[in-house]
């Protein structure tokens, strides 16, 4: 019976030195600072520190919005650390910190209620998730009327966007997307706008000049593709974001002419 043999030793309780083994242990693991309590001791010194108390939040919702990057900055330490160790470390990283704060803030309230102080906040802190907040914020800071908000959606989108060869007429982002759709305002941008903004027939004519074979491709099947400043003819495979350029038949017609012309310097 084999249970029985090891149920014994457990059960014997005059081994004593294996229990103080287990007495000296258990504490041990409960050495560790717990982030969470240090963060209500700490919370109002940090977020003023770091330059956030002016956003105006409710205590729980500060807690709420810091707490992840607060824990990253306590670290797993048996010894409390000072605020001030806290606060450097988040200061030091503190692009990435007022990234996540942004998206934390997301996280507990909707757009529409945040203060004009929060929405900015957003707007100036979001960076590489402006590719799919950059539309919201962008509604949002026009309801209110906030040009400049939308001034720095720009800049950002332009950084860290997915960036268009194509300015919407409507929001002016370079954000028209291969399906002729503006990614930041959702309108829909005409191809006629997209070949004024290509100069269709200057670029043609270019192109013509390089590649005469391609040129008649794209002659006999009425379109091309347009991909980071280069004109391809239709039988090229293409891998990334491209554009589909259909020419009308008057486009086909005046440029059919290139071909006969001899270019011009
Ligand atoms: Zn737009």
């Amino acid at each position: 019976m084999p249970r029985r043999k090891k149920e014994k030793p457990e059960k014997e309780e005059t081994k004593t030195p294996e229990k103080e083994e287990k007495k000296k242990k258990k504490p041990k693991k409960e050495v560790y600072t717990d982030p969470y309590e240090l963060l209500d001791e700490y919370l109002d010194e940090v977020i003023t520190a770091i330059g956030i108390a002016y956003l105006g939040f409710q205590r729980d919702e500060f807690k709420e919005i810091i707490k992840d990057v607060f824990a990253g900055a306590v670290g797993q330490v048996k010894s409390k650390p000072k605020s001030k160790t806290i606060i450097n470390r988040l200061n030091s990283a503190r692009d990435s910190v007022m990234e996540a704060i942004a998206y934390n803030i997301l996280k507990i309230k909707d757009l529409s209620s945040l203060t004009d102080d929060q929405l900015e906040f957003l707007v100036s802190n979001v960076k590489k998730g402006i590719t799919s907040l950059g539309p919201r914020l962008y509604e949002e800071s026009k309801k209110r009327n906030r040009g400049d908000l939308i001034e720095i959606l720009r800049v950002n989108w332009n950084m860290y966007g997915i960036l268009s060869p194509f300015t919407c007429p409507k929001c002016g982002f370079n954000a028209v997307m291969p399906d002729f759709s503006c990614r930041i305002c959702g309108a829909d941008v005409s191809m006629k706008e997209v070949k004024k903004q290509l100069d269709v027939k200057e670029l043609l004519r270019g192109y013509s000049s390089i590649d005469m074979q391609g040129f008649k491709e794209i002659l006999s099947s009425g379109y091309f593709y347009y991909k980071d400043g280069v004109v391809y003819p239709p039988s090229s495979s293409l891998q990334g974001m491209f554009f589909e350029i259909i020419l009308s038949k008057d486009e086909k017609s005046s440029i059919a002419n290139i071909s006969d012309m001899p270019h011009h310097p």
